[in-house]
């Protein structure tokens, strides 16, 4: 078993807890440091605190080029404003960086393209294994069922929620669409209400649906006649983020420079 020491960027955030709380539990990974920024309130203080558990004897930095130097790998849930720094100090020190961050500037996609030809990156909109898992499946059964089958997605989120559908039903409707060699835009109807006239074939249907806490459900339906094929995904904590976030860590690990996806590291991209 490979031990490695894992840094996390913006420790004292809702993801940088869960990933302290991921990594100080696994047996294959030890805390090699966390940072935040100083308006955090947590500079200072011990990593451990920022759980709610023991001290462990690390405080929480603000010198991100010292954790990169000491981390096997470090994993950033931060802000698009810390991507382009983050992508410098991994290139420099060749550190393996999982970017889970979303909502990037095109200044800090040019510097995760850049510090991939120096380094090991895995970058994705959602590291959940399973929901990882299931824009694969659903590639998969797309491929095989052709359009004959009708393909529809159905999301369920939170109360909170702004944008729909979810970026990872988009992210399942277009996998579909290029399984199938679609122009995604082209096909994809995201609701449907009055007289809409009959289903045409090859369109991928979004239906949204909001309330309570749900963290996020997503359903991908192939309809056929007389059959029907349902492969459902639903999320419990961002505790899956955490997890995904961390196994693509150690997969990254001894990889050669390039930038991979949740789909290099769960081997679905065949
Ligand atoms: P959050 O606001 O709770 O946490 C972000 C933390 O980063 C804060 O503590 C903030 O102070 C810190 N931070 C900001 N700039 C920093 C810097 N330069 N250096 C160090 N720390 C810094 O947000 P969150 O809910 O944890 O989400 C963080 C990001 O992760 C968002 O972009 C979110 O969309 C994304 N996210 C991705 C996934 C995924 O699976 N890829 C899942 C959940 C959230």
């Amino acid at each position: 078993m490979t031990v490695l020491n894992i840094g996390i960027v913006g420790c004292a955030g809702r993801m940088g807890r869960a990933l302290l709380a991921a990594v100080h539990d696994a047996p294959d990974s030890h805390i090699a440091g966390g940072t935040d920024v100083a308006e955090s309130g947590w500079v200072g203080r011990d990593l451990g605190e920022v759980l709610g558990r023991e001290a462990i004897g690390l405080a929480v930095g603000d010198d991100a080029r010292a954790l990169f130097t000491v981390a096997d790998a470090v994993i950033d849930f931060t802000s698009p404003k810390a991507t382009v720094l983050h992508a410098r100090l991994a290139a420099e020190t060749r550190t393996v960086w999982v970017l889970g961050t979303t909502g990037t500037s095109a200044a800090g996609d040019a510097a995760v393209a850049d510090a991939a030809t120096k380094t090991a990156v895995v970058r994705a909109a959602n590291m959940s294994v399973g929901v990882n898992l299931l824009i694969g499946l659903a590639r998969k059964a797309a491929a095989a069922l052709d359009t004959e089958f009708d393909a529809e997605i159905l999301e369920f989120h939170h109360k909170h929620k702004v944008d729909a559908p979810s970026g990872t039903a988009l992210a399942l409707g277009a996998a579909i669409a290029d399984a199938r060699g679609q122009d995604h835009d082209k096909v994809k109807v995201l609701g449907r209400h009055g007289v809409t006239g009959e289903r045409r074939r090859g369109e991928i249907g979004y239906a949204v649906l909001r309330g309570g806490n749900v963290i996020g459900d997503h359903t991908v339906v192939f309809a056929g006649e007389s059959e029907r094929i349902e492969l459902v995904h639903r999320a419990g904590s961002r505790d899956i983020f955490a997890r995904g976030a961390l196994r693509a860590a150690h997969w990254a690990h001894g990889k050669p420079p390039g930038l991979y996806g949740m789909a290099d590291v769960l081997g679905l991209t065949d």
